[in-house]
């Protein structure tokens, strides 16, 4: 092995990329490490020295914010000794969430950047090989440091706060819609589109124990009842799904004029792609009306993002009268 490749440290933390057949389950379940991984990859060891750790085995779903955290003390401490950038492998179902929480706190221009597979190692064309090896190729090419946590998956580099996981079986499950795609693989490099985004200060480190934040999606004939449950089962904020640019109900928008008394109230929209409204729809219900409620709009945020945003801020230490200001600053779309 050439003393001259850069190091690349990989943890697995479960998922579709590391499940294999269990007989008693009657389905695949998470089982390599990630020296498995690493190994089932033909010329990783031609691009760059792989330093692995297996840190969860876990179905994504079942990841915690303790798991993350972490693995992101893990990710930091591989950076100071010495890792040019740092991959981590695991399931795509919360992909766009943990990638995001992750970015919330990474403070170093080294790339980390999360990818995983859509199908599982045995099955036909799986995809997990030819994504690890896409994400330490991306881990080790300069123009990847300063762009925060990225996510790599079928040859396409996502930024974790545009990032969604956009169809639930498809090789090609994640998108970028607004925010667009920052790079695509080609040839075994990364060709990055655009200069580095403008990136919010990281969130200092949680100083207490993570808060319940709820995500509500408004439907229709829908009053607002299971955000009004979820403030009184305690939950610290609510973020809520509402409907196109950030619309709810007669009877919705009333009961935010009350919660915003307690909590703080976020108002994302549950469309894939677009932002919340400022100043366009007047009526009861509309975005206008909401904010002189006292809620906040999500902006070019997603519901999911924005609820893990809130969660972080408050564990944080952020009063809950700064949710607002955090919050513009992370959903903005502009570039530096
Ligand atoms: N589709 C998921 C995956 O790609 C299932 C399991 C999980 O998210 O851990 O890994």
């Amino acid at each position: 092995m050439s003393q001259s490749l850069p190091v690349v440290a990989v943890a697995s933390l479960g998922g579709t990329i590391s499940m294999t057949p269990s007989d008693a389950a009657g389905g695949v379940v998470p089982t390599l490490d990630a020296e498995q991984l690493a190994r089932s990859v033909p010329g990783l060891s031609e691009v760059a020295t792989i330093r692995t750790a297996s840190l969860r085995q876990l179905p994504s779903a079942s990841l915690r914010y303790d798991d993350l955290m972490e693995t992101l003390a893990w990710a930091e401490a591989q950076v100071c000794d010495g890792a040019a950038g740092v991959v981590l492998t695991q399931g795509t179902d919360t992909l766009e969430e943990t990638a995001f929480l992750l970015d919330l706190f990474w403070k170093l221009p080294a790339p980390l950047i999360v990818t995983g597979a859509m199908r599982a190692p045995q099955a036909a064309g799986a995809d997990g090989p030819a994504n690890l090896l896409a994400a330490v190729r991306t881990a080790t090419h300069s123009d990847s440091a300063g762009r925060g946590v990225l996510v790599v998956m079928n040859d396409t580099v996502h930024y974790a706060r545009w990032v969604s996981k956009g169809d639930s079986l498809a090789v090609q499950a994640f998108v970028s819609h607004d925010g667009g795609v920052a790079a695509r693989v080609v040839e075994g490099r990364p060709t990055f589109f655009h200069a580095p985004p403008a990136r919010p200060a990281p969130l200092a480190r949680p100083v207490r124990a993570w808060p319940k934040v709820a995500l509500v999606t408004a439907v229709l004939g829908d009053e607002g009842e299971l955000a009004e449950l979820a403030v009184k089962a305690g939950y610290e904020a609510v973020v809520i799904a509402a409907q196109g640019a950030g619309h709810v109900s007669f009877g919705f928008a009333g009961r935010i004029g009350e919660l915003t008394a307690q909590v703080p109230v976020v108002i994302a929209s549950r469309a894939s792609a677009g932002a919340t409204a400022s100043q366009t729809y007047g009526y009861v219900g509309a975005e206008i009306d909401l904010v002189r409620r006292g809620a906040h709009m999500s902006g070019w945020l997603s519901a999911l993002k924005s609820r893990l945003l809130v969660s972080a801020l408050l564990a944080s230490g952020v009063g809950a009268g700064e949710v607002g200001e955090a919050l513009a600053n992370w959903s903005k779309l502009t570039r530096q």
